[in-house]
């Protein structure tokens, strides 16, 4: 976190941290004021939460001053990935009260909608201009600055004044409601040789985990993993967003997955218990738009199920698979394809080839050999029956 704001830490400088058992133990002991339900004063968190991202980031850009209550919870709230204001949907509506009237405010226990507001704004800061930049303007006003000082501090440091950052931010939020996932994504990255990673349990308390990839070039990838649930994100607030579907969480704890991504960092989220990952870049291709140049994923027992998720919101997507001999009874799932067809070769005219459409959402069918897929939509699947 430090690396991406660059705020100042004193270097022994450490984070007093109250974690309390719930609720009415928070009520009767912490110090933070009704209707808080955590709070961070001084550098000290006080929380019922065991890792509360929002009051840590509050600790962290304490050594650095008191800004208005617009940016210091503004940057809180869009740091704190998943945070329940990131995702409230209205997000993508303009936020109720203006920049201006958040700073003349200056509370936010007056007005909770400060929250969003410097959400909205804080967001457009950081994704659209170097972060550091961001605490310049945090370092350079205080907590009682009028509209009139922010304005001349943004156009000192940004070129532009706060109507007019304020008009870019609204703008900008309407396509990308949101927050920018800067935890999830500076963990080590997660190395693409197809060696697993044992993820152990961090800390008690906490629901999550997120690991990071990243991939230099639009690339097939195979995933296989033992989890629970495991969701696709883009670190890139900008990027399209992955498909969600890519591991349903009715599947069993082992499963794999082939995926067509573009150049970026991703992380995947996945409940905090011991979790096995391992991703690799098959060798040639076995999924794209001409099925021609396919060269076919061997697949072993143990790599069943596996999810096949196409990246064309329209078209045809080929996918090659090398079942290998004798013949071997398989599950194929069509639950979002319109069409689906199996074929020896890439001849999908061929008498051979069977068809699995929508209508009918799973076939048993015997598979040998080399198997190659059209997929049009969104995804299939192939599982031991
Ligand atoms: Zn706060």
């Amino acid at each position: 976190m430090q690396s991406y704001l660059g705020f100042d830490w004193p270097a022994s400088k450490t984070v007093d941290y109250d974690k309390f058992r719930d609720a009415n133990a928070f009520r009767t002991n912490s110090t933070c004021q009704a209707p808080q339900v955590a709070c961070e004063s001084a550098g000290t968190v006080q929380s019922t939460i065991t890792f509360d991202e929002h009051e840590l980031i509050h600790a962290y850009l304490s050594p650095s001053g008191r800004a208005p209550a617009l940016f210091e919870e503004g940057v809180a709230v869009v740091l704190t990935w998943r945070s329940m204001v990131c995702n409230t949907p209205a997000n993508a509506a303009a936020p109720e009260l203006s920049w201006a009237d958040a700073i003349r405010i200056g509370d936010p226990n007056t007005d909770g909608r400060i929250y969003l507001s410097g959400a909205r704004l804080v967001a457009h800061l950081l994704r659209r201009y170097d972060p550091h930049l961001f605490m310049r303007l945090y370092r350079a006003l205080p907590r009682t600055a009028t509209p009139e000082l922010v304005s001349d501090q943004m156009m000192s440091i940004y070129g532009k004044s706060g109507d007019e950052l304020w008009a870019n931010a609204v703008a900008d939020a309407v396509a990308n409601a949101d927050c920018v996932p800067a935890w999830p994504c500076a963990r080590d990255a997660l190395p693409l040789d197809g060696s697993a990673a044992h993820l152990a349990a961090s800390c008690a308390g906490i629901d999550h985990d997120q690991r990071t990839f990243r991939l230099t070039a639009t690339s097939n990838l195979f995933l296989s993993a033992t989890a629970d649930t495991l969701e696709l994100f883009a670190c890139d607030p900008d990027a399209p967003p992955p498909p969600v579907s890519f591991f349903p969480i009715w599947d069993g704890p082992e499963r794999s997955g082939l995926i067509n991504l573009g150049p970026g960092n991703y992380f995947l989220d996945f409940f905090n218990y011991p979790t096995d990952l391992a991703l690799s870049i098959p060798d040639g291709s076995p999924a794209g738009t001409d099925c021609a140049a396919l060269q076919p994923l061997p697949l072993s027992p143990s790599q069943y199920p596996i999810q096949v998720t196409s990246p064309l919101s329209s078209g045809d997507w080929f996918v090659a698979f090398q079942i290998g001999s004798p013949a071997r009874m398989l599950t194929v799932s069509n639950d979002e394809t319109t069409d689906l067809l199996l074929c020896p070769s890439c001849d999908f005219t061929s008498a051979s080839c069977r068809a699995i459409p929508k209508a009918m959402p799973w076939l048993d069918v015997d598979l040998e050999q080399v198997v190659y897929a059209r997929m049009r939509g969104r995804d299939m699947k192939i599982a031991l029956p």
